[in-house]
C-alpha cells in the first residue's frame, strides 16, 4: 500500500481515513483467532493486480477479493474448512440455509422443461420454494416417499434431472438409502443434490456415498448455538462450484463476515457438541420409550426402530443424531399444548440443532400449512411432538419431560 501522509490532514479527512493507523499487519504479530474482514471494497498494489484480483485468484494462488458480494477472507475460511470435512472439491456459503438450496437448484440445472424428483417428506420450505419460484416456470416436480425400499426403481422410472432428498426426515428422523439413491441417480445422469442439516459431516458424509451437492442450514448444528442464520452447499465437482459462486454473486446471496466467523467458530467445537447431542438423545429416547404417557418413539437408534440397521450401517461414530420425535398417548391438540405449556428446560422453538434442547409441535410449526389429512399420510398424528435433544445434562433433559408428561 502507497504510504500517506495523513497528519496534514484535516480533521474531517483523518477521522474517515482512520483505519490507515491500523498497526495490525503480520510483522506486529499474526493473531491465532482470523480478524474479522468487515471492508466491503479491497485495495490491490496497482491495476494489474487488480484486475488479477477480479478474477478471483491472485498469480500466486490466493484468493483474491475484490468486492464484498463477491466474497470475504472469513466466508472463504468457512468455505476452505466445509470442503474439508464434506470431502469436496470447494465450497460456497450462503445468508440462509434456503439461499443454499435455492442455488443448489439453480445450479444443478433445474430450468425450465427439466424434472425434479423430491422426497415428500423435505422440509417444508424447500418444497415452498419449488412450488413457489420452479413449478410455475415450467419445473415438473414429482413428491415420492424415498425411504422406500424400491427407490432405485422409482429413479428409474422416472428419469429425473435432479433428485432432492434429505438425509433424515422430519420429525419422523427417517432414514434414506444415500447409497441406493446415488447409484441410481448415476444410471439415469441425474444431479443429486442432499440436505444434511440434521447429520453434519460428523455423521454422515454423502460426497463420499456419490452425492454431487450437499447443502446445510448452517443455523442448526454447524453454528450450534442459535445466533446464526446462514447455508452452505458443498461440491463434489469444480464446474458445480463455479456455479454457486456465480449465484451467489449475482443473487447477493453471500455470507457477510460476521456471520461467516461465528459459524467458524461453532465448527470448533462441532464434533464435542455432536457426540453429547447424540448421546444425550439416545438416553432420552429409551427413557420415552418406557413412560407410560408415550405411545411411540421415532429415534434411528432404537433398535425397534424400522430403519435401524440401514442407519448403523451409514451414520458414522455408531451414533444417531440428536433429533428424535415421539407421539403422546393422548393423541390431541389440547394434550399436546399442555405438554408444551408445563416445559420449563425444553424451549418451545421451530428450530433444532442449538446447544439447549428445543421442542416443537408439527402440527402447529412446520406442518401447519397441511391438513390433518395429509398429515396422517406422513404419519405425523395430533400427539407427535418433536424433539431436538440438547447439550444439557441429560438428567436435567428427562427430568423436565417427565414432569410435564405427567401433566
Ligand atoms: C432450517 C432448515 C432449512 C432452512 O434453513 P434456514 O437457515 O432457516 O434458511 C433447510 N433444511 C432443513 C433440514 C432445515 O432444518
Amino acid at each position: 500500500m502507497k504510504q500517506f501522509d495523513y497528519p496534514s490532514w484535516a480533521l474531517d479527512t483523518l477521522l474517515v481515513h482512520s483505519s490507515k493507523l491500523s498497526h495490525n499487519t503480520r510483522n506486529s504479530g499474526k493473531p491465532t483467532v482470523e480478524p474479522i474482514y468487515t471492508s466491503t471494497t479491497y485495495l490491490h498494489t496497482n491495476a494489474d493486480a487488480l484486475d488479477q484480483a477480479f478474477s478471483g485468484r491472485l498469480p500466486s494462488g490466493e484468493p483474491g477479493y475484490v468486492y464484498g458480494r463477491q466474497g470475504n477472507p472469513n466466508a472463504q475460511t468457512l468455505e476452505e474448512v466445509m470442503a474439508l470435512a464434506e470431502g469436496g472439491t470447494g465450497a460456497v456459503v450462503f445468508s440462509s440455509g434456503m439461499a443454499a438450496i435455492h442455488a443448489s437448484l439453480m445450479a444443478a440445472g433445474l430450468a425450465p422443461g427439466a424434472k425434479i424428483l423430491v422426497a415428500q417428506d423435505l422440509y417444508g420450505t424447500t418444497i415452498g420454494l419449488l412450488r413457489t419460484a420452479f413449478v410455475p416456470v415450467g419445473i415438473d416436480m414429482i413428491l415420492y416417499n424415498l425411504c422406500d425400499p424400491n427407490v432405485s426403481e422409482i429413479i428409474r422410472t422416472e428419469q429425473p434431472d435432479v433428485i432432492f432428498v434429505e438425509t433424515l426426515s422430519n420429525p419422523l428422523a427417517k432414514v434414506i438409502d444415500v447409497d441406493a439413491i446415488s447409484t441410481a441417480a448415476h444410471e439415469v445422469g441425474a444431479i443429486s443434490i442432499v440436505d444434511s442439516t440434521f447429520t453434519t459431516p460428523y455423521l454422515l458424509q454423502p460426497i463420499l456415498h456419490g452425492f454431487d451437492l450437499v447443502v446445510h442450514s448452517a443455523t442448526k448444528y454447524l453454528g450450534g448455538h442459535g445466533d446464526t442464520t446462514a447455508g452452505v452447499v458443498i461440491s463434489a465437482r469444480n464446474n458445480l462450484v463455479e456455479q454457486l459462486r456465480t449465484y451467489a454473486t449475482i443473487l447477493g446471496a453471500m455470507l457477510g463476515p460476521f456471520d461467516s466467523y461465528l459459524i467458524t467458530r461453532g465448527l470448533k467445537t462441532l464434533s464435542l457438541r455432536m457426540e453429547r447431542h447424540c448421546n444425550n438423545a439416545l438416553r432420552v429416547a429409551h427413557f420415552l420409550q418406557e413412560h407410560p404417557a408415550v405411545e411411540r418413539v421415532h429415534y434411528p437408534g432404537l433398535p425397534g426402530h424400522p430403519q435401524h440397521e440401514l442407519a448403523t450401517r451409514l451414520l458414522r461414530q455408531q451414533r444417531y443424531g440428536g433429533l428424535l420425535a415421539f407421539e403422546l398417548k393422548e393423541q390431541t391438540r389440547e394434550a399436546a399444548y399442555r405438554f408444551l405449556d408445563k416445559l420449563q428446560l425444553c424451549l418451545p422453538a421451530t428450530t433444532l440443532g442449538d446447544v439447549y434442547s428445543e421442542v416443537s409441535y408439527p402440527p402447529l410449526s412446520s406442518h401447519r400449512n397441511l391438513t390433518a389429512g395429509e398429515r396422517q399420510k406422513f404419519g405425523i398424528t395430533d400427539g407427535c411432538i418433536r424433539l431436538s435433544v440438547g447439550i444439557e445434562n441429560a438428567e436435567d433433559i428427562i427430568h423436565d419431560l417427565d414432569q410435564a408428561l405427567k401433566s
